[in-house]
């Protein structure tokens, strides 16, 4: 992995390659940024650039023999620790490898969903044992092979449970030329006694232009498809990409159009919207959920007078605008936290045809509600 395959995140790009020249590479560090920011990638990158044999000013060769191990994520001094479901109590990490490298390989921006497909996981938990901290700790016992440094890239330690202490003495005091790259998702669920013990790399969200440029550079995605995902997916690369593969892909279309029917409080036109939306799929539900939930906050914004703050392609920003002259924030409101409530029911395998006509009645419940109160006013 090179940093230029990574999405955005110049200035952090630029942090580690300095520390690299200045010789201040620290033997543990946290890259602690959200889902789909690109911490994993990056902290790869940061390690094929540390072994690279014929370094650039701003990136790993690619080419030298370092660089062609690593980027199959087969260098003997590259080892990885992430979340596994163990069928077996002497399960590791690497009894995982294959399908780790696969996992990677095709989509660096990884989740733990993602992740979970290539494992039978069944329903079991993921974690990180205490196998495996025995082997991260035999592994690291050894000098580098052929690089300059062994490093240990160990994704998600909130996986690891109390059984990550036993990794604080190498963590403190590895061998020389020792690494540990630990990437997270959430500091406050990360053992306070590994988090004293590292450096922490904060990695912030990806920015709303660097997913949509990146939608429409690399998948050919037209302008307005891709603003709408990224202003959807909130700076998660990996949620972006699942999106992208979503047959229904303008929400808008769709959610507009029902409210429209709420409003007017169409009964028979509702069920026709409930037939549609409930043969859609869960994930393209949920989705058009958070769709819906995301339109309506903008359009609590707009109210709120903080238009400049609003992120929607110009076609949206005007029915939001008109909606506006209709809509106040509380009924904005109780209609984001009717759609949460179904979202949360959705994720929990609610039957989509009852949870949708339920919603839409709801919804025109609130609408008519907020109208009656006016009126008696
Ligand atoms: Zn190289």
């Amino acid at each position: 992995m090179q940093f230029k395959q990574i999405v955005g995140q110049n200035a952090i790009k630029q942090r580690l390659i300095t520390s690299v020249k200045e010789n201040r590479v620290s033997h543990a560090q946290l890259f602690l940024g959200p889902g789909g920011s690109g911490s994993l990638p990056l902290a790869v990158a940061y390690a094929q650039y540390l072994s690279c044999e014929d370094k650039q000013p701003d990136d790993s060769c690619g080419e030298c023999s370092s660089c062609r191990k690593y980027q199959k994520l087969m260098h003997p001094d590259l080892h990885f620790s992430y979340p596994f479901f163990a069928k077996h109590k002497d399960d590791t990490a690497t009894t995982f490898i294959e399908q780790w490298r696969e996992a990677f390989i095709a989509n660096p921006y990884l989740s733990l969903d993602t992740w979970r497909g290539y494992l039978d996981a069944e329903n079991k938990q993921a974690n990180i044992n205490i196998a495996e901290c025995h082997q991260i700790i035999k592994k690291l016992s050894f000098k580098p092979f052929e690089s300059a440094y062994k490093i240990l890239i160990l994704w998600l330690p909130e996986y690891l449970d109390k059984e990550g202490n036993a990794l604080l003495k190498i963590i403190e005091e590895p061998q020389p030329n020792t690494l540990f790259l630990l990437v997270a998702q959430n500091q406050d669920q990360i053992l306070n006694t590994i988090l004293s013990r590292t450096q922490l790399i904060k990695i912030p969200a990806l920015k709303y232009e660097d997913i949509k440029d990146h939608l429409v550079e690399k998948y050919n995605q037209t302008e307005e498809a891709a603003a709408e995902i990224a202003y959807l997916c909130n700076g998660d690369l990996a949620e972006a990409l699942t999106m992208l593969q979503d047959e229904t892909k303008s929400y808008h279309e769709l959610f507009v159009p029902w409210l429209r029917l709420c409003f007017a409080n169409k009964g028979i036109e509702v069920m026709g919207f409930v037939d549609q939306v409930s043969k859609m799929g869960r994930e393209n539900q949920k989705n058009f959920l958070r769709y819906g939930i995301s339109f309506l906050r903008e359009c609590c914004l707009l109210l709120a007078g903080a238009g400049s703050l609003v992120h929607l392609p110009a076609n949206e920003l005007e029915t939001a605008q008109k909606m506006t002259n209709v809509m106040s924030i509380p009924m904005a409101q109780a209609i984001i936290t009717e759609l949460e409530k179904a979202h949360y029911h959705i994720e929990r395998n609610a039957n989509p045809k009852i949870l949708f006509l339920d919603v839409s009645l709801q919804i025109i419940k609130v609408l008519n509600l907020t109208i009656r109160q006016r009126a008696d006013t």
